[in-house]
């Protein structure tokens, strides 16, 4: 791939995950340091680095309907979707994802 890139390089199956969910558009998977009981990250599988960087809507389409479905499949009824746009507001990997938090009570306002 053209840029080094960890998502795309599980996307690839080059590095392993847990997968939860996957489609032609999308892959889930729990994420490696779980802030949560559930925390499933979703990606889409065409690389964009963040929400602000996302050159068409299509995407969003994908990312936060297969949150919505990846739900449903693991049975959540609340649950908390979270895209971080940045470092300052906590992106540490810069292939966008969904956040998607369920199984204890989440604090409002976020930290
Ligand atoms: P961000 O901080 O960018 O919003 O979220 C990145 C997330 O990716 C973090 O929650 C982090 O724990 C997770 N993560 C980082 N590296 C890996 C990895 O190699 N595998 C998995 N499953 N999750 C990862
Ligand atoms: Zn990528």
């Amino acid at each position: 791939m053209a840029h080094d890139c960890l998502f795309c390089k599980i996307i690839a199956g080059d590095i392993p995950s847990n997968k939860a969910a996957e489609t032609d558009k999308i892959l889930a998977f729990h994420d490696i340091a779980p802030q949560a009981p559930v925390h499933v990250l979703v990606i889409a599988k065409r690389h964009t680095p963040s929400v602000s960087e996302t050159p068409d809507n299509a995407i969003f389409a994908d990312l936060m309907g297969g949150a919505r479905d990846v739900a449903k499949q693991l049975n959540l009824e609340d649950y908390r979707i979270i895209l971080n746009n940045g470092a300052e507001a906590g992106q540490s990997v810069f292939h966008m994802h969904a956040h998607i938090l369920a199984g204890r009570p989440l604090l409002w306002p976020p930290g």
